[in-house]
């Protein structure tokens, strides 16, 4: 079984030495002994990893800048609302949150640095944190002879192209049985237990595909995102205004079948309906979209027709 999981991607401009990464512990531990209050921390990107380091700096006193290279924060991975009520949140805690900026080079100024930017513009600050993306990491399967491809290629019995070696989570793709058997690479933890699982139980007993639907959190300040399915592949996005002001966003396939489901809400408060949109679907079914806008209507009734 090959978890070698995956790498923080470098940036590559000149300077690039002087970004700090956040991937494992090591980097955990100086980062943590960094976040002291007033120190102003710049963060290159704006993933959840990131805004979740500048969520913590911010509780922890520190000035907090977020460069996106987008023109918004999340990239794909969220509908555009959910990204909205992220970045909102953040703005309102103090985060100051620049997306469109293209970095040309960080340089050492005193005993912080500066980032420089296209136009003219530069950001000067005490320490610099780079999160755009991970790699996998692959350099064990290539010496092993293994296909690849965005990853570890692996088939839906996370079966690499030599039959007795598996792999699992970060480093590797596979075609996802849910959504047509499309080739994906899933960062996410669920994804990857889910996949190690698969991978064991196929190595000593009856061979069993991996078909579960994605799914993964982020905590933000007080908030808690969930996103169950890919809502990059939603055709048709359906709002759910909840009574308590939280919506859930809905992502239709052209043939009505659900795909995706995200909400972002105080504390664990979005779980149930996440939880009951992931059995959605699983099913496959084809959904009226009235019924999901539906406050009213019990997603479980859904379930049963
Ligand atoms: C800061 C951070 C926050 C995250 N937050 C969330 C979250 O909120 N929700 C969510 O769903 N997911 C989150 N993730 C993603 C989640 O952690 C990963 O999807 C998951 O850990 C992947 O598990 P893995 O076993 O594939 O890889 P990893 O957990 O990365 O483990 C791979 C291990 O293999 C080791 N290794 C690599 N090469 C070799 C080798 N040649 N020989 C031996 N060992 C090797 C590595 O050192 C590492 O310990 C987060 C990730 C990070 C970095």
């Amino acid at each position: 079984m090959i978890a070698t999981g995956a790498s923080a991607r470098k940036l590559t401009c000149p300077g690039s030495e002087h970004a700090l990464v956040l991937r494992n512990l090591e980097d955990f531990l100086v980062l943590r002994s960094l976040l002291i209050p007033k120190k102003h921390l710049i963060l290159i990107g704006a993933g959840f990893i990131e805004l979740e380091l500048a969520a913590e700096a911010r509780m922890a006193g520190c000035r907090v800048t977020v460069l996106e290279a987008a023109s918004r924060v999340l990239g794909r991975a969220v509908p555009a609302e959910v990204a909205g009520v992220i970045a909102n949140e953040h703005q309102q805690q103090g985060v100051e949150i620049i997306c469109n900026v293209q970095l040309e080079h960080i340089h050492l100024l005193g005993d912080g640095y500066v980032v420089q930017l296209a136009e003219d513009k530069s950001i000067q600050g005490d320490f610099v944190v780079a999160g755009i993306g991970a790699i996998p990491e692959i350099a064990l399967a290539e010496a092993a002879g293994l296909q690849t491809e965005n990853g570890i290629s692996v088939d839906s019995f996370m079966q690499t192209s030599d039959p007795n070696i598996y792999a699992a989570g970060d480093c590797c793709s596979f075609p996802h049985p849910l959504y047509g058997r499309q080739r994906m690479r899933l960062e996410m933890w669920r994804c990857a237990r889910e996949q190690a699982e698969c991978a064991v139980q196929n190595m000593i007993d009856t061979p069993q595909e991996l078909s579960t639907v994605p799914w993964f959190w982020s905590d933000q300040f007080e908030l808690g995102l969930q996103v169950a399915g890919l809502p990059q592949l939603a055709k048709q996005i359906i709002s759910r205004v909840r009574a308590d002001g939280v919506t859930i966003y809905f992502g239709l396939s052209d043939g009505g079948q659900l795909v995706s489901a995200a909400g972002v809400g105080v504390g664990n408060s979005v779980a149930k309906d996440i939880r009951l949109a992931e059995i959605l679907i699983a099913s496959r079914k084809q959904l009226n979209p009235g019924d999901l806008a539906n406050p009213n209507l019990n997603l479980k009734k859904l379930l049963k027709n």
